[in-house]
């Protein structure tokens, strides 16, 4: 994006977010309400993750989420991507770390996201060597400087997180490992719905139906979002033919029609 490596508190609300309660649950307790609320956790004593590792397949709202919750929290976030955090800086991607955390705390709250990260922390001695082996040591050495990691939290993401070097995950890290599935049946429909917000969907239109439709099956988020897209194409393509054979401007809303038309060419 824009302003990638610059942060700005996202503009995706939890309502742009389909199903993953559970999820946002977590987020809840571990980060909105301790930015929010910090004086209701002072007293108990509890040590609580600051870092996450969001897995799963891609399209799934891992990214959509992490903006979520700092919207939520009103809190900053800085998106990175590991693959060009490597290749920009080649040779000075360890420089890049150092300023990247300091820049998060400098704006604290905030919340600093890792696309790709296992990019960034393929095992040692395996793939990426030595350029990789330094850069993941200095991310080590930035995740472990917890006490001056004050309101900053870390979100990692990745569809492989079997090729990530154990020693990222342990507490204090990327500690707090949190899977994102494919949607079920009945959260692609809540999917459809987050995503039919902005859109004139017609009132006759049943999302959670369409959602639970077997043509709709093993879909992700991201295929849905192009599935919503390819709907509002076709309702305005109907409505601009229709308007080229009259002066008057028609209004029309996106139909059931639509979206079995956008089926056929989405699956
Ligand atoms: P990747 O692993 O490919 O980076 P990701 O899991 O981070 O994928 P997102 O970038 O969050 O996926 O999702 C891509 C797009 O798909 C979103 O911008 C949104 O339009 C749609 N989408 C995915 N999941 C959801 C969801 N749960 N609710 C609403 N929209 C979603």
């Amino acid at each position: 994006s824009r302003r990638e490596g610059f942060s700005t508190i996202p503009n995706v609300k939890w309502e742009d977010v389909g199903g993953l309660h559970l999820l946002r649950q977590e987020f809840d307790r571990y980060i909105v309400r301790r930015i929010k609320y910090p004086e209701d956790y002072e007293g108990f004593g509890v040590d609580l993750e600051t870092g996450f590792l969001l897995y799963g397949p891609p399209g799934c709202g891992k990214t959509l989420i992490a903006k979520a919750v700092a919207n939520e929290a009103g809190a900053n976030f800085i998106h990175i991507k590991g693959p060009e955090l490597l290749r920009k800086y080649v040779g000075e991607s360890e420089l890049a770390v150092r300023t990247i955390f300091s820049r998060a705390r400098t704006c604290s709250p905030c919340i600093l996201f890792f696309d790709e990260v296992d990019a960034l922390t393929t095992k040692r001695g395996k793939e990426g060597g030595w350029v990789v082996e330094r850069l993941l040591n200095q991310l080590l050495i930035e995740l472990d400087g917890a006490d001056q990691r004050q309101g900053v939290y870390v979100i990692g993401a990745t569809n492989r997180p079997e090729v990530m070097d154990r020693v990222v995950l342990r507490p204090g890290r990327f500690g707090k490992l949190l899977f994102v599935p494919l949607p079920s049946p009945d959260e692609r429909g809540l999917i459809l719905k987050a995503l039919a917000r902005k859109k004139p969907i017609d009132a006759s239109v049943d999302l959670i139906a369409i959602g639970r439709d077997e043509a709709c099956e093993n879909l992700s988020g991201a295929d849905l979002s192009a599935l919503m897209n390819e709907a509002a194409m076709a309702a305005l393509e109907e409505k601009l033919t229709a308007q080229s054979n009259s002066d008057v401007t028609i209004s029309l809303t996106i139909k059931k029609i639509h979206f079995e038309q956008a089926l056929k060419k989405v699956s």
